[in-house]
């Protein structure tokens, strides 16, 4: 079934096998011990406090260009492997002095990875099509062409919470710079218990101001007035939703936000206990828009297809369901009109199939 994801996290997408070897090459360099690194990667139940440790453990390995391109590429594949036929990737542009990175040259090896993907066409900037798939495909192999796998990929700024006003400030003027790369929105994540709303909200201000989608991370932890502030800055989506409250959830339905669903990340991190009290429940039977996403299906060892058998089994959803779930999420992705058509189209057919 075409799947369409909304919540992936770059850098915490990797697949383990990479991330083991860029490991061991460091450690071989003396820069980290290994067997550390090894420990962490290969645990599995982690609490939330211990997701960001890790991460804080992938940036370590992950900063260089040649690094952020192979990762990106494989990203890519794995999601286009298990017919994610539109993927809104997230991440963090970093600087790394030491690396000669910025901000921009880090973006730049992300959109490099996306032009390196070779086994199926990635739909990054409807400018850049034709060009891209020109020069992967030569004319003479146009028949075999249109038969190949397609993903469509836009991307996603972070803003970590860990920034001031004007490092979120300098994330929003790249994504409009991006534009014409397949920029489409701007994320706000990173550990929820650092930082301060106000800290974030001129920049989030001016990305939508300037035409930017914005998603927000809402709720991880309790923190009702945040809450509050988020759902009155009407995102174009938000992010977990676990710790709401009844007056959260009035406002959210009522405000109509679409909410991006990490089953396998609320249940790992222990922000939801157990998936029989998830809210996923409720809001799907008010009819609230949601959407079944990984958030970091390398961290969690989760894929798009297993969050849907989880749904399946856990909340009795059956195919017709499960395919109307993936396809209504089209409502609400950050890009334009034409990718929406496109999807519609793909949709479309499979329906015809499973009639
Ligand atoms: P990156 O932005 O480096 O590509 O992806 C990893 C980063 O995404 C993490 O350092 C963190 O800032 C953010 N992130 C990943 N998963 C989560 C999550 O579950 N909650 C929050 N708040 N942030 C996350």
């Amino acid at each position: 079934m075409p799947k369409i994801e909304l919540h992936a996290h770059l850098n915490g997408s990797i697949r383990d096998s990479t991330l083991l070897e860029l490991a061991r090459e460091l450690g071989d360099k003396g820069t980290i011990v290994f067997s550390d690194f090894e420990q962490v990667i290969l645990k599995h139940d982690r609490s939330l406090v211990e997701v960001f440790k890790l991460f804080d453990l992938i940036h370590l390995i992950t900063t260089d260009h040649k690094t952020v391109t192979k990762i990106t590429k494989e990203v890519v594949e794995d999601f286009a492997a298990e017919n994610v036929v539109y993927l809104e990737l997230r991440t963090t542009p970093k600087r790394n002095d030491s690396k000669g990175m910025s901000k921009e040259s880090y973006m730049q090896a992300v959109v490099e990875g996306l032009r390196a993907v070779n086994n199926v066409d990635v739909d990054f900037a409807h400018k850049l099509d034709a060009e891209a798939i020109e020069n992967s495909h030569p004319a003479n192999d146009r028949n075999s062409e249109s038969r190949r796998k397609k993903i469509c990929v836009r991307l996603l700024l972070s803003i970590d919470r860990r920034e001031s006003t004007e490092a979120a400030m300098e994330t929003v003027k790249l994504a409009l710079q991006m534009k014409d790369l397949g920029v489409v929105g701007i994320d706000l994540s990173g550990n929820p218990v650092i930082g301060e709303w106000q800290t974030f909200l001129p920049a989030l201000k001016f990305a939508k101001e300037q035409g930017l989608s914005v998603t927000l991370h809402s709720g991880e932890v309790p923190n009702s007035e945040e809450v509050h502030a988020m759902l009155d800055f009407l995102p174009g989506r938000i992010g977990h939703a676990c710790y709401f409250e009844e007056d959260h959830w009035r406002k959210l339905k009522s405000f109509k936000i679409p909410v991006e669903i990490c089953l396998t990340s609320n249940i790992r991190t222990e922000t939801i206990p157990s998936l029989d009290v998830h809210h996923f429940a409720d809001l799907y039977n008010s009819e609230h828009p949601v959407s079944l996403c990984t958030d970091d299906m390398g961290v969690f060892s989760t894929s798009l297809s297993h969050e849907y058998r989880l749904a399946a089994s856990a909340y009795g959803l059956g195919m017709k369901e499960m395919y109307t779930l993936a396809r209504d999420a089209i409502n609400f992705i950050f890009a334009g009109n034409d990718a929406k058509e496109e999807l519609k189209e793909i949709f479309a057919l499979v329906s015809k199939e499973l009639k």
